[in-house]
């Protein structure tokens, strides 16, 4: 009687290891898909932080270095960098929220330390928020140590700040080489996101210029870059968005527009603004940079003072 027990225990033993083999086999082909349907799994409602990690699109597509979106839908997105900014990233957020427009913010983790309530505010109202970098050094200069941490503190604490995943990056000055490149994409997995409509808003040519450009550089797909940390630009914005609307365009954020991307899609000649970044829509890595020189070339379009 006993030795049957036995028998029977190794057997349901062998049952349950052949059981958990197969699991494991599973969690490498499905990622998450398995701690959902695993049965211990079953009766817990994910939590908000949860419900994030699940919309990783790892599967659907690679990281990517982007300037654009190939669509032909009349969609752009506007993007601000270098805050937030204590007194113009909120009035800014009138504007948006008065047009029912929605922006993606390429914010400063130092910003964010100073101003957490105006990072959860972007979110709360329905912006994406993505990292600028800590303090806006251009990453190919800057040692392994504080390329780091401009990267992972940045994230940690616009994660930590506002409950939103930081799955994007746009370096400053747009500097990239194949190093920097390489390590946001794979070691970091976050996208970049360069622009390819640039009003030279830093230069601060008056509002009424940054408007026109921004206005006559869109095309479908397009992603326009401005800064939150000017007067000038906030000023531009009403008109800016009353004129693109009145030109069919509606908004999105950086995300939406990408999720747009279609990669057959060929931009036509007339769509490439002859400010772009030389790095166009990719699902690979840019080759690596030759004779010190890095990419994109016009490293200069966002070579402006951060200082306030
Ligand atoms: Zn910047």
């Amino acid at each position: 009687m006993l030795n049957a027990l036995s028998k029977m225990f190794f057997l349901l033993l062998g049952i349950a290891m052949l059981w958990c083999g197969h699991s494991t086999l599973a969690a490498e082909d499905t990622g998450w898909n398995l701690q959902m349907t695993n049965a211990a799994e079953l009766w817990r409602t994910p939590s908000k932080a949860e419900s994030l990690t699940f919309s990783s699109d790892k599967k659907s597509r690679p990281k990517a270095v982007y300037n654009t979106s190939r669509t032909s839908r009349p969609v752009v997105a506007l993007t601000f960098d270098d805050g937030p900014h204590g007194v113009l990233t909120p009035k800014l957020l009138d504007i948006l929220r008065d047009a029912h427009v929605r922006a993606t913010f390429f914010v400063l983790g130092s910003n964010v330390s100073a101003y957490p309530d105006i990072a959860r505010r972007i979110v709360a109202e329905g912006h994406e928020i993505a990292s600028h970098s800590w303090s806006h050094p251009s990453l190919t200069k800057v040692s392994a140590g504080r390329f780091e941490h401009e990267i992972r503190d940045t994230t940690d604490i616009i994660e930590r700040t506002t409950g939103q995943r930081v799955t994007m990056m746009r370096p400053p000055y747009g500097a990239l080489n194949h190093r920097v490149t390489k390590a946001l994409l794979e070691d970091y997995q976050l996208d970049v996101i360069l622009w390819d409509v640039d009003p030279l808003d830093w230069r601060r040519p008056g509002s009424d210029a940054i408007t026109r450009r921004l206005v006559s550089g869109a095309h479908p797909g397009a992603i326009l870059l401005a800064h939150d940390i000017h007067p000038g630009t906030i000023a531009a914005i009403p008109a800016t968005i009353a004129q693109l609307k009145a030109k069919g365009f509606s908004f999105a954020t950086v995300s939406e527009l990408l999720a747009m991307d279609e990669p057959t899609l060929q931009k036509s000649p007339m769509q490439k603004k002859p400010d772009a970044p030389s790095i166009s829509v990719s699902g690979s890595i840019p080759a690596p940079e030759e004779n010190g020189k890095s990419i994109p070339q016009r490293v200069d379009a966002e070579a402006h003072k951060v200082a306030e």
